[in-house]
């Protein structure tokens, strides 16, 4: 298992998928489920839909986690051929001067660039510890002149991302783009070649979401058109055990798969998710059963598209599981591949409780 997650995970960090422009990631993910027979359809709004059909009366699920990524938008593009962005998503600008990037045009035709950076032979002492504003920074392609990059392909709306890369780290870590949530989507991938060959137990709808870092809303319409009863969404789990986020919590890499019990995004949007308790009895029992260590996650300042997610229709019993990670959203994202191996085995194990009977009424004790 531990080597199919390696390879799903390092390819589809390869492939760029800025949020609105998934296409390539969903023509990758695809290609994977069609090899091992799994059928999938696209809905208006670009999610990937796989559905494995189970028992009848048993409540139905929804499992997902986004391919999107963030990045930038191409907005304004210099006579000198300098290139200005937009920022799409929660990208730190503390992490940007100097990144390689890449505008993407077009498979084969992708242009590389780099994010400017004042060298530091001109760097006064009071500019040395500050930082630029996304909209100070520029991308240089090596074009001269706005004609040049026009050529290239580049226009206003071109998507831009971190410049695709994978890096193996000892201990079976790995760092790369867009681990957030391209981790996620090989952990499903790994889920839904189990699901092809079960016997029996719930219909799962497994879902390859889109627009999450954009707008957090593209699950909305798949659970808008699929109706589950229970929701699970797969994505980082902020993992706390370097200096910089010590005192956060006690989310440590390589230590097992995490349930959060309490997310909120105070910065506005005051939304998050508190999960149905019977959700959390299924994965605390399944973990237990397993003999896989649950970590468990309360923090403030993270959301995900299960906040909206959860307010469908009658209403979702929801829960968010996920793969403890490092420094999220920077070009340089870790996870660990046991806590993917974990994720997989601990879904695959809860998702085989959910049968006749199984009760997501509240007041039933
Ligand atoms: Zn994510």
């Amino acid at each position: 298992m531990r080597a199919r997650l390696e390879r799903d995970l390092g390819a589809l960090m390869l492939v760029p998928g800025l949020s609105g422009h998934e296409d390539r990631v969903r023509a990758a993910i695809r290609a994977r489920l069609e090899a091992d027979g799994i059928a999938a359809h696209t809905d208006r709004l670009g999610n990937l839909i796989a559905i494995f059909e189970g028992d009848a009366g048993v409540p139905a699920v929804m499992l997902f986690a986004h391919m999107d990524q963030l990045g930038f938008i191409v907005r304004r593009i210099e006579d000198d051929g300098t290139i200005r962005v937009h920022r799409m998503g929660g990208v730190p600008e503390r992490a940007l001067a100097s990144q390689a990037v890449l505008l993407c045009v077009g498979e084969g035709r992708d242009v590389a660039g780099v994010i400017t950076n004042k060298s530091h032979h001109a760097t006064g002492p009071h500019e040395k510890y500050t930082v630029l504003r996304a909209e100070e920074l520029a991308i240089d392609t090596g074009h001269a002149s706005a004609e040049a990059v026009h050529a290239a392909g580049i226009t206003i709306g071109t998507p831009v991302v971190y410049r695709p890369h994978v890096l193996p780290l000892a201990g079976g870590r790995i760092a790369g783009t867009s681990v957030d949530d391209r981790a996620g989507c090989a952990v499903l991938l790994e889920v839904s070649r189990q699901l092809a060959t079960r016997k029996r137990g719930p219909t799962v709808h497994v879902v390859f979401s889109v627009q999450e870092e954009f707008n957090l809303r593209g699950a909305v319409v798949a659970a808008q058109m699929l109706a589950p009863d229970i929701a699970i969404q797969i994505d980082l789990m902020l993992a706390s055990d370097t200096t910089e986020t010590a005192g956060l919590g006690e989310m440590r890499l390589g230590a097992g798969p995490g349930i959060s019990l309490y997310s909120f995004h105070g910065r506005g949007t005051l939304n998050g998710v508190i999960p149905h308790p019977a959700m959390v009895r299924l994965f605390e029992g399944a973990a237990r059963r397993e003999g896989i260590l649950l970590q468990r996650s309360a923090q403030v300042g993270i959301l995900t598209d299960l906040s909206y997610v959860q307010t469908v229709g009658p209403g979702v019993a929801s829960v968010d599981i996920g793969f403890p990670m490092r420094y999220s959203h920077s070009s340089l994202e870790m996870c660990d591949l046991a806590d993917l191996e974990g994720l997989s085995a601990l879904i695959v194990a809860a998702l085989a409780h959910i049968g006749p009977g199984f009760s997501l009424d509240r007041d039933a004790g």
